[in-house]
């Protein structure tokens, strides 16, 4: 049986290690976190994305309705329906921003994605202001502790080996065919640590680490008096407020369980810090913000989300703060890319697996076994 050490536990790590395993070969999963789903995985907003929010990249935009539609059909029970969670979006009336209402929903209808239009009353009643135009949509919601229950539960009933706490930062070329990892050999390793381990850097895509910040809110109505409905603001640095993808709300916000949960998110501010050095990221992640530059944030994601909808502290409660880190790719054409390819500098059998988003782990599945099967002769680096 061929032996495949793959190096992260996150959703590619996890839903590689078990698409592989049913394939025959015998996994060791490696994560240096004491849980999967330490990284991104957990930390993001949720979105299972249909294309709405990239609507300067077609690409992206194409490969999101493919992605989306394969995630729902194989993994149904790890999401929030579409049809229970809509989100508004609106376009600034200002002059920051890229593209009018217009462009925006010509882009949308031309990709073939079902909006609802809004009148201007219908979007001054929901409490909107100093927006061009708006329409609804609805997409689905990852439950990110239903997911991670999920493939613990299929991991450990794949046989794969999960072997937590365990950074890996050294591999051995120990022949042509066989690398070490951990002092134990393998006929391949797949890196899935979201390009923080093993770093691939190339002239066309550059990585960073992008501190991010999100502001986590709470309704003040309770969820039997009304239902609220996430939003954005488009296009370019406005804020939005996402869901909150938990199944179970996370003990520590327990008293707010008959309220709804909200992430804000802002273009502006949520992209806090920049780092090139992953170490330097992770201490800048477990350090926080100093109490006034938390403040500062605050005050300004607070602010600049109430130009847009007035009445956001009347109806919402600032409960945490939650920082996260996202690798991102200087990339002019806003492509959200996928990028898995063999690595043959550090050995001909080391696969890297990069992507943006949650949902391209079927197409990365794909990739990866044509790499294996054929025999990574043909190395080619791949994007989708
Ligand atoms: C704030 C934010 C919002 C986002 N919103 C969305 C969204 O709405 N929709 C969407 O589709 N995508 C979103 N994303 C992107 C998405 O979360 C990521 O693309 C995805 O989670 C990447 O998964 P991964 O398994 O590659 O990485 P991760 O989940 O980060 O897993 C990598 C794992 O590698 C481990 N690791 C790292 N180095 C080592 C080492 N040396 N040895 C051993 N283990 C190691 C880490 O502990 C980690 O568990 C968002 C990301 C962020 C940060």
């Amino acid at each position: 049986m061929m032996r495949m050490a793959i190096i992260g536990a996150g959703i590619y790590g996890c839903h590689l290690a078990l698409s592989l395993r049913a394939k025959g070969f015998s996994i060791d999963l490696y994560d240096m976190a004491d849980d999967i789903f330490s990284g991104a995985s957990t930390h993001n907003s949720y979105r299972i994305h249909k294309g709405y929010h990239y609507p300067r990249s077609g690409v992206t935009r194409e490969m999101c309705k493919i992605d989306e539609a394969r995630f729902i059909a194989h993994y149904p029970n790890l999401v929030s329906y579409a049809s229970h969670n809509s989100k508004i979006f609106c376009v600034a009336n200002d002059d920051k921003t890229l593209i009018d209402y217009k462009t925006m929903k010509t882009i949308m209808k031309g990709t073939g994605l079902e909006i609802e239009e809004l009148t201007f009353s219908q979007l001054t009643e929901l409490g909107f202001a100093n927006v061009e135009g708006g329409f609804r949509v609805h997409e689905a919601i990852l439950l990110v502790d239903k997911a991670k229950a999920w493939f613990k539960r299929a991991l450990n009933e794949s046989n794969v080996r999960l072997k937590l706490n365990r950074r890996v930062n050294d591999l051995k070329v120990l022949d042509d065919e066989l690398i070490q990892v951990d002092n134990t050999p393998y006929d391949f390793v797949i890196n899935c640590t979201y390009n923080q381990a093993f770093q691939y850097i190339s002239g066309k895509h550059q990585h960073y680490f992008d501190l991010c910040f999100s502001l986590l809110v709470a309704t003040k109505q309770l969820k039997t008096e009304r239902t609220y409905e996430s939003f954005g603001i488009f296009d370019g640095t406005y804020p939005s407020l996402e869901p909150y993808g938990y199944a179970d709300i996370p003990l520590q916000y327990r008293k707010y369980r008959d309220h709804q949960l909200f992430q804000i998110f802002h273009v502006q501010y949520t992209s806090y810090q920049q780092f090139n050095d992953i170490d330097e990221a992770r201490k800048a992640l477990h350090k926080g913000l100093p109490l006034k530059q938390l403040r500062e944030v605050t005050d300004n994601i607070i602010e600049d989300i109430a130009k847009f909808y007035p009445h956001f502290l009347d109806e919402f409660e600032v409960i945490d703060h939650i920082l996260a880190l996202k690798t991102k790719v200087r990339d002019l054409s806003d492509t959200r890319p996928l990028l898995v390819f063999c690595d043959k500098s550090r050995h001909n059998r080391f696969i890297h697996v990069f992507s943006s988003k949650l949902t391209s782990i079927f197409t990365a599945e794909e990739r990866v076994l044509s790499l294996l099967e054929g025999g990574i002769k043909n190395t080619q680096y791949c994007v989708a």
